[in-house]
């Protein structure tokens, strides 16, 4: 096996974070591509996404930032101190790294190139390394690729480790230098991301399409490995909805609960979540349930959301109060206090067969045979299926919404009979019809990047509010475009507040770009995800959302509706989004 060199990986990363368009970094991508052995493939795609195999897998790293402070600090020779005061002034730690290894004070005996292979294999063993002693291994390895290591290999290196690698590149960008790099266009685009987004492996992909691109074409939904799931556009009104719709659709209740993705073949079953990671253990209730279902199905791929319901109270549980009850209480416990009913609302597969380019009223008519009725009053039914009605009118589709907000349901989901399922696509397949926040129907969830001290008696909590960024697709950076101090209660305030603590900089994060240092008193490393409502949106010339001739976007009236842990930072609203958004309000 040939193997390639980690230093042409973190040369090719410099220049990727030098760039921000996107077709600029697929064709320096797929260069790097070309000179990867097939076997090397799968790891330079894990490694390049900031991963070391998809979530289903478990295997993440994430280590803290005192691990990576003392690494640095063992590896070139300086004190933990200078590089904890170096690392405040930089604000990013693989600029620390990087800083102190090219001033290093020490140098290894020998010193040997890092392979890509190596790099790889070493974090995967940091990653695994468990049990008693397990601190001293994990730094022990850490130390050995950091003083092999040349600055650039390092700052990657440390950026990987925390978990914060963020190089801008995204996975559509990486199919089109996959494609690129075997066929010098972008024409296998559409066949890659279908497979991407049946399997959630891009590693997986692209080592089958370099090795052989047509088997891709003939690639398959399976069980257990977890589909991206297919996402809901909005519009606030059901004559908008309607019209998209062309005068027919499916209305279901739209649950607030978790949403599951659940497999299973013979006796073995996964659950996995909205982020494809494993839930299984969680839910042994759900399990033994999918278990028991009828003897006929012997492979089964489903979706629903779930949620907790209380006997005694006679109501159902949002996600947030399942997830804090679940934790606060032994599980085995609280399976029987606060049962979990799932309420299936999609089929992607079932007895071999593969059902995503099936029209939904087909999958649906399915779904219906093997589950009863949301309503069915026998609670020994943990799974049924999803409340939907058929509607013809916009004033229809209007009764049916009310009538779910009325009894508590977060709204309705508007779904296009003749649509396939649509894997880990926003598209209006699906367009969802919510509970009003106020002015606007609509809400962003964004990253709190800073946030600011406040006047009153909000001094005594020692925040006024956040600082709130979307992701921009196109620079790849995060763009500013609230500043909320509202929605939250005290409780809140003070958890979020020793939360935010724990993540401040000195200097504002580096993909992050701003108007005015004055924005915020302190910054934050962009962690803690929220969802914001607000009355409507606005040009302003303090935020840098999709900002032109010094002007950007910014949320009017911007309140916390709620924190969002189920979402990592590549799921934040886009600065496009707030843009469309923006334009669908004139
Ligand atoms: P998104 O999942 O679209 O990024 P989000 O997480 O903010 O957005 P919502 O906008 O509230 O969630 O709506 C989509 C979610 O609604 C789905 O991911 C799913 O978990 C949930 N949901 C509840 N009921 C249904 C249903 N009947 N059909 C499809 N999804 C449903």
């Amino acid at each position: 096996m040939i193997t390639m060199d980690f230093s042409s990986v973190a040369n090719t990363f410099d220049i990727l974070e030098s760039k921000s368009g996107r077709i600029e970094m697929a064709e320096r991508f797929a260069e790097l591509l070309k000179k990867t052995s097939l076997d090397e493939i799968k790891h330079l795609i894990y490694i390049s996404t900031g991963i070391l195999a998809p979530p289903y897998y478990s295997i993440e790293l994430g280590l803290g930032e005192q691990f990576g402070i003392r690494a640095i600090a063992d590896a070139y020779g300086y004190s933990i101190n200078v590089v904890s005061k170096m690392f405040d002034k930089l604000g990013d730690l693989g600029k620390t790294a990087e800083y102190f290894c090219t001033n290093k004070k020490q140098s290894t005996l020998f010193p040997s190139k890092l392979t890509l292979e190596h790099v790889y294999d070493t974090f995967v063993k940091i990653a695994k390394t468990s049990g008693k002693g397990s601190q001293d291994l994990k730094i022990k390895l850490l130390i050995e690729l950091l003083s092999n290591a040349e600055p650039n290999e390092a700052k990657f290196i440390i950026r990987f480790v925390l978990g914060e690698l963020r190089l801008g590149i995204r996975e559509s960008t990486i199919i089109d230098a996959l494609s690129m790099a075997k066929f010098e266009d972008k024409s296998y685009h559409d066949i890659l991301d279908r497979a991407f987004n049946i399997t959630s492996d891009l590693g997986y992909v692209a080592e089958l399409f370099m090795k052989d691109p047509k088997s891709v074409e003939t690639l398959k939904v399976e069980p257990f490995k977890p589909l991206m799931p297919a996402l809901a556009e909005r519009l606030p009104t059901a004559e908008q909805i309607m019209e998209k719709m062309g005068g027919i659709c499916a209305a279901e209740s739209k649950y607030d609960g978790m949403r599951m993705q659940i497999h299973r073949k013979d006796d073995r079953v996964e659950i996995y979540s909205r982020r494809l990671e494993v839930l299984t253990h969680m839910f042994p209730d759900v399990v033994s349930a999918v278990k028991r279902l009828n003897a006929n199905i012997k492979e089964i791929i489903f979706e629903g959301e779930s949620l907790a319901y209380d006997k005694e109270e006679n109501r159902f549980y949002s996600f947030q109060e399942t997830m804090h009850r679940r934790r606060k209480h032994q599980i085995g416990k609280i399976s029987k206090e606060l049962p979990m009913y799932v309420f299936a609302f999609d089929i992607m597969f079932f007895n071999g067969k593969d059902l995503t380019n099936r029209p939904y009223k087909e999958r649906r008519k399915l779904l219906e045979s093997l589950f009863p009725n949301a309503l069915s009053a026998n609670e020994k039914f943990v799974i049924r299926c999803s409340e939907k009605h058929i509607v013809k009118t916009a004033s229809q589709l209007e009764s049916v919404f009310k009538n779910a907000i009325s009894r508590g349901l977060e709204g309705t989901m508007a779904k296009d009979l003749n649509a396939p399922y649509t894997a880990g696509k926003r598209k209006f397949a699906w367009i969802k019809l919510k509970k009003s926040y106020g002015a606007s129907m609509d809400t962003i969830d964004g990253v709190i990047v800073g946030y600011y001290l406040g006047k009153g008696h909000r001094t005594e909590f020692g925040l006024g509010g956040v600082l709130l960024a979307v992701y921009s697709e196109s620079t790849g950076m995060l763009e500013t475009v609230a500043k909320v101090g509202s929605g939250f209660s005290e409780e809140e305030m003070k958890k979020l507040k020793s939360d935010l603590e724990k993540l401040k900089m000195d200097e504002p994060d580096y993909r992050l770009s701003i108007k005015d240092k004055k924005l915020a008193d302190v910054w934050v490393r962009p962690k803690i995800i929220v969802e914001v409502a607000f009355d409507n949106i606005t040009i302003s010339s303090m935020h840098t959302c999709c900002e032109k001739n010094g002007k950007g976007y910014a949320l009017r009236f911007p309140r916390i509706v709620r924190f969002r842990n189920d979402k990592s930072l590549d799921e934040i609203t886009t600065s496009e989004e707030v843009k469309e958004m923006f334009e669908r309000q004139k």
